[in-house]
């Protein structure tokens, strides 16, 4: 039977640290969350990273635009943040209304206050090795790993899932740690033969249930990065947890996992932000 890996407690111990270290700096580190439109769950989430701010010691303020901001509206607001000194990271919750164009929003934000590191450049550093800000998701997952004595340095990774937030970083991530990497996605022949030659296995699809105990090696590690519902409208991933927890070394659950994590790396950046700000500002 799989070990679970605790993400909630992970987490806390991080979430401590942090909160540690803003006690011992002169200004304390400042995060906008602007958020567009009626997206429940992204007003949930909204909350839960302004909740998680405060926790620390993070200066947070949220900004709730009405769903029909104009693309130039929102622009105008990022211009105004990105020449806010007492704001180090600026976040725009996705999705955004389809009349605004995502990209052009990212692109605004100024790169060293991208604490999401979607931006072109942030994204160049990351596959430099040289990154100015980790990507939320797959740090969090890296954390997991080092955080449970996992180290990823010559195994066989897979990931599942090539999107620009989770499953392209996340690769990037485990290959800079020494990883071999492979990504799959939707049009991968033989799905179930390449997850079973990984010892990592990292699944961000987006699909309840959809890695089951076939498609993994004995003694794998599994983390989760799915977050659906279920047909019973419950929070899961993409990995048929109980079957897949019998054959694995270690896993992640739903929730409770990766979940958690995501935030705690976006607090870490916000203070790798006010830290950078603070050294440029000397
Ligand atoms: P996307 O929908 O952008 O990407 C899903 C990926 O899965 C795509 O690359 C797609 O392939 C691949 N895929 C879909 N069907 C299959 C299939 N049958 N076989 C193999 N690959 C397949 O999702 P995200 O990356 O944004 O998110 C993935 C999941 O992670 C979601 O459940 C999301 O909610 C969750 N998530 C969780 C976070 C957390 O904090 N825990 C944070 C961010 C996301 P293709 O490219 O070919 O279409």
């Amino acid at each position: 039977m799989a070990k679970l890996i605790d993400g909630k407690a992970i987490s806390a111990q991080i979430r401590e640290e942090l909160s540690d270290k803003i006690k011992t700096m002169d200004k304390k580190p400042g995060l906008a969350v602007v958020i567009v439109g009626e997206d429940q769950a992204s007003k949930v989430y909204v909350r839960n990273k302004h909740k998680a701010c405060e926790e620390v010691g993070i200066y947070s303020k949220v900004f709730e635009l009405p769903e029909e901001t104009t693309q130039e509206q929102l622009l105008a607001l990022i211009d105004e943040l990105n020449a806010d000194s007492a704001i180090h990271g600026i976040l725009v919750q996705l999705p955004l209304p389809r009349h605004i164009s995502a990209d052009a929003v990212i692109e605004r934000i100024r790169p060293d206050k991208d604490v999401d590191a979607f931006h072109a450049v942030n994204v160049g550093h990351i596959v430099l090795g040289d990154p100015l800000f980790l990507p939320c998701t797959p740090a969090g997952c890296m954390e997991l790993l080092s955080r449970s004595g996992i180290d990823v340095a010559g195994k066989e990774c897979v990931v599942v899932g090539r999107s620009n937030i989770v499953g392209k970083p996340m690769a990037m991530l485990l290959l800079h740690a020494n990883a071999t990497v492979t990504i799959c996605h939707s049009r991968t022949a033989d799905l179930a033969g390449v997850t079973r030659r990984a010892d990592i296995l990292v699944s961000a699809v987006g699909k309840a249930g959809f890695i089951t105990a076939d498609m993994v090696k004995d003694g794998a590690v599994v983390i989760d990065v799915g977050m659906n519902r279920n047909s019973e409208g419950k929070l899961c991933g993409d990995v048929a947890f109980d079957e897949v927890a019998e054959k694995a070394s270690y896993i992640t659950p739903v929730p409770g996992g990766v979940g958690p994590m995501t935030i705690t790396m976006l607090l870490r950046n916000t203070i790798t932000a006010a830290e950078n700000f603070a050294a440029a500002n000397k």
